[in-house]
C-alpha cells in the first residue's frame, strides 16, 4: 500500500477528510456541516488518540473549579499575557473570559466504537480541539485494531522512503550534486566539501558536492551539520571555473 509522504509527518487517516468540532460556545459558530466538517454530537465516532475509534457519549462543560490543574495554569499566563499586551497599549479586543475562553477544558465521555459495553471513559479536553470524524461503517487494520494508516504499515513506509532515497543517491554520477543527482557545470556555483565523502565514500575524497541553489541548499546543510560533528569547518567555496568541476 502507498501511503502519501506527508501521512509520514503528520498522521491522518485514509477514510475521511471529516473534522468534527465540539458543541461548544465560541467554538466554529457558524460551522456549515458538510463532508468536510461537523459537529460532534452523542453518537459521533471519532478518533480519539492511539488511533482508536471511539464514540462520544456525552460533551459538557467543566465547572471552573474542576478544571484540571495545567488548565488552570495555561489560562493564568494567557490572562496575565493579555493585560500586560492590554496596558502596553495593543489593541486586544474585549477581554478574554475564563468561562467561554476557547482554549478551556470541556468534559468528553467516550467509549470504544466496537464495544457498546465497555466502561465509559472521561476526558478532559480544549474546547477548540478538532478531531477526526469517522463514518459508522470504518474500517481497522486487521492485524491490530488500529484506524489506517496504523502505525505498522507507517513504519514500514517510512523505510521503504529511506531506502528509495539511498537507491536515489547510489545513482548520482561522479562529480554531480549529491541532493538533485544533476550535473554541476562550469558556470555553477558549487559547495564542495573536503574530506571524505559522508555519503558516497566509494566516490573518494573531496568528492561531496552539492549545488549552491537554493533547491539543494537544505541537503547541503544536512550534509555539512553530519561533516561538521565529524570536526571539519574550513569550507572552501567553489568558485566557477576552478578544478573540481572539470568532470
Ligand atoms: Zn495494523
Ligand atoms: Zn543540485
Amino acid at each position: 500500500m502507498r501511503v502519501p509522504i506527508h501521512v509520514l509527518n503528520e498522521w491522518r487517516p485514509e477514510q475521511t477528510r471529516k473534522t468534527g468540532y465540539l458543541p461548544a460556545d465560541g467554538v466554529r459558530p457558524h460551522l456549515n456541516e458538510s463532508d468536510y466538517s461537523t459537529r460532534i454530537r452523542p453518537g459521533t465516532i471519532i478518533v480519539f488518540s492511539d488511533r482508536r475509534a471511539y464514540e462520544v457519549i456525552e460533551v459538557k462543560e467543566r465547572p471552573l473549579d474542576l478544571w484540571p490543574e495545567h488548565f488552570l495554569n495555561e489560562w493564568e499566563r494567557y490572562a496575565a499575557w493579555w493585560v500586560e499586551q492590554a496596558v502596553a497599549g495593543r489593541d486586544m479586543g474585549t477581554q478574554p473570559e475564563k468561562a467561554t475562553w476557547e482554549h478551556r477544558p470541556l468534559a468528553i465521555t467516550i467509549r470504544p466504537a466496537d464495544q457498546p459495553a465497555a466502561k465509559h471513559q472521561h476526558y478532559a479536553v480544549r474546547a477548540d480541539r478538532p478531531f477526526y470524524v469517522l463514518p459508522e461503517h470504518y474500517s481497522v487494520c486487521r492485524l491490530c485494531n488500529e484506524i489506517p494508516p496504523c502505525t505498522h504499515v507507517i513504519t514500514e513506509a517510512r523505510v521503504e522512503h529511506e531506502m528509495s532515497k539511498a537507491e536515489a543517491l547510489m545513482s548520482i554520477p561522479a562529480g554531480a550534486c549529491l541532493s538533485c543527482g544533476e550535473a554541476i557545470t562550469s558556470r555553477m556555483k558549487a559547495t564542495r566539501f573536503p574530506g571524505p565523502n559522508l555519503w558516497r565514500p566509494d566516490l573518494g575524497d573531496n568528492s561531496a558536492v552539492f549545488h549552491a541553489r537554493q533547491a539543494c541548499s537544505g541537503t547541503a546543510d544536512s550534509y555539512r551539520s553530519q561533516w561538521q560533528k565529524r570536526g571539519h569547518h574550513e569550507l572552501q567555496p567553489e568558485i566557477p571555473g576552478s578544478a573540481g568541476d572539470d568532470s
